[in-house]
């Protein structure tokens, strides 16, 4: 398990800008689009904006054209905490941090993407910061 981060709602706010602070810490969305990582190929993994534990890897990034980076799998699944959602009147699957329990996104089921897992990760890109392989020599 990825070592647990905890801190108060005073050292989020201090750490994070107020968009990122409201994603993560209040369960905010981004807008479809406009994140920074929608269409992002770039090979790499992708670290919790707010504690930089890694989440997910490039490889299970997938064009869903929905506006959000999405993934069809998490790096491993202790990475992520799913908890039920039942706000907007519907039933969504939240994904949060496991690590600082920030909110990430939702994960969406049987769309019929063909992945191999027919998840849909559906993640904000203000959640997340991507880390290009290149800056890692020797890995
Ligand atoms: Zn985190």
């Amino acid at each position: 398990m990825p070592e647990k981060v905890q801190k108060t709602d005073a050292e989020w706010r201090a750490t994070l800008s107020p968009d990122e602070y409201h994603i993560l810490r209040e369960a905010g969305t981004e807008r479809p689009w406009s994140g920074e990582y929608v269409e992002t190929k770039t090979v790499g993994v992708y670290r919790c904006r707010a504690c930089g534990a890694e989440l997910f890897r490039s490889d299970t990034k997938f064009d869903s054209h929905c506006g959000w980076p999405s993934f069809w799998s998490p790096l491993a699944e202790d990475r992520v905490r799913l908890l039920e959602d039942r706000s907007l009147g519907t039933t969504r699957v939240e994904v949060r941090c496991a690590a600082c329990d920030s909110h990430l996104g939702h994960v969406f089921e049987g769309e019929g993407y063909g992945t191999p897992t027919d998840l849909r990760y559906c993640i904000n890109s203000i959640s997340l910061t991507l880390e290009p392989d290149e800056a890692q020599p020797g890995r």
